[in-house]
């Protein structure tokens, strides 16, 4: 039976975690009452969770499928092979260390069925230490004031996305990416709800410190191009300084005479500072096309169309265009058309 609630979960040399993991998981998933599975990926681990997974998915047959990645590519891309397997209508993550409380699961799932398309949550009472805390911290604000979409808590894994989201997120072309934001994008109606936190139950973070600030550059890139555009203004605001500045030292030299304007040395800086700028302003020209191949490179789709009122969708011109699906997603006929 196709199940309708798919649980994913990236797993990183969590050996330890494993075991209690899938019981409480298994126990949520079959509190649901309709029909779910558990897709475990393991992202290149090396301390015997490959093993364990194929012994967990053997236990639980029709339940657990544990997908083994050849070497380690990141949680996200873990997470984002974990929703190319899962074939449920709704799609929750979490993480594999028991810091998301599985039994949080079904909450989320009833903000999914009451319609919403992205369900985020944050963590109450984080349990961190604040050397993770403090980057954390300042990304979200940093997510918030330029995607504009108030969720207070970007790093919590612990969230469940409706299947065109996903889909949508999965035709995305990029390499690098951050989830969460990616889902955002997509997304009409989300929804944050506080979930407990607990401390890692065994074994460390897999964050090391040069790690996470790759993380955060993933983060940055996936969702604006505004650090180019901002070379731009910096250049601007530099060169247009330069200009008041050389007026001034004219102004000045007329009335102070040459000698006060240490016979032009100033006007050199002027001058400099003038150049200064306008690379500036060339280098951000050159961010703006960069910026623009990037947009391109990613084909992320344009739109989603939520539903068709008054048109049967096979006569669509959008659909008879092969090349129409990269561009766009049109909903499948079956569950999305209005009669
Ligand atoms: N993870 C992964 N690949 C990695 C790093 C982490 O699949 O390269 C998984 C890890 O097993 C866990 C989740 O991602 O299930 C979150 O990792 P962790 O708890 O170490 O991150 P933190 O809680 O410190 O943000
Ligand atoms: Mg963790």
């Amino acid at each position: 039976m196709k199940p309708s609630v798919s649980i994913v979960i990236p797993v990183y040399n969590e050996i330890d975690n494993l075991p209690e993991l899938v019981r409480r998981v298994v126990a949520v998933g079959r509190s649901l009452g309709r029909p779910w599975e558990l897709v475990l990926v393991d992202d290149g681990s090396r301390d015997g969770t490959t093993e364990a997974l194929g012994q967990l998915a053997g236990a639980h047959p029709g339940e657990v499928k544990s997908l083994i990645l050849n070497r380690n590519y990141g949680q996200h891309n873990a997470i984002l092979c974990g929703f190319s397997f899962a074939r449920g209508e709704i799609l929750v993550t979490l993480d594999a260390d028991l810091q998301n409380p599985p039994e949080e699961i079904p909450r989320l799932v009833e903000a999914i069925d009451a319609g919403n398309d992205v369900v985020g949550t944050v963590r109450a009472d984080r349990q961190d230490t604040l050397f993770r805390r403090w980057p954390s911290l300042f990304i979200n604000h940093l997510v918030r004031a330029t995607t504009g979409v108030m969720m207070h808590d970007y790093g919590c894994m612990l969230r469940a996305y409706r299947r065109r989201v996903v889909e949508a997120m999965l035709s995305c072309r990029e390499r690098s990416t951050f989830i969460p934001v990616l889902a955002n994008m997509f997304a009409k109606r989300t929804a944050e709800i506080e979930v407990r936190h607990a401390e890692r139950a065994a074994g460390e973070s897999k964050y090391s410190f040069v790690k996470l600030i790759n993380l955060q550059f993933d983060l940055l890139t996936c969702m604006t191009t505004t650090p180019l555009r901002l070379l731009s203004y910096f250049g601007g605001c530099i060169a247009a300084l330069a200009v008041l500045f050389g007026a001034a030292l004219l102004l000045l030299r007329f009335a102070f005479g040459a000698h006060w304007a240490g016979d032009g040395t100033f006007t050199l800086f002027a001058v400099l500072f003038f150049f200064t700028g306008a690379q500036f302003v060339a280098m951000g020209l050159l961010g703006e096309y960069i910026g623009r191949i990037h947009a391109d490179v990613r084909e992320r789709p344009r739109y989603i169309v939520d539903h068709i009122v008054g048109e049967t969708l096979p006569d669509h011109p959008a659909t008879n265009d092969p090349s129409a699906h990269r561009r766009a997603m049109i909903p499948a006929p079956h569950h999305e058309v209005c009669p």
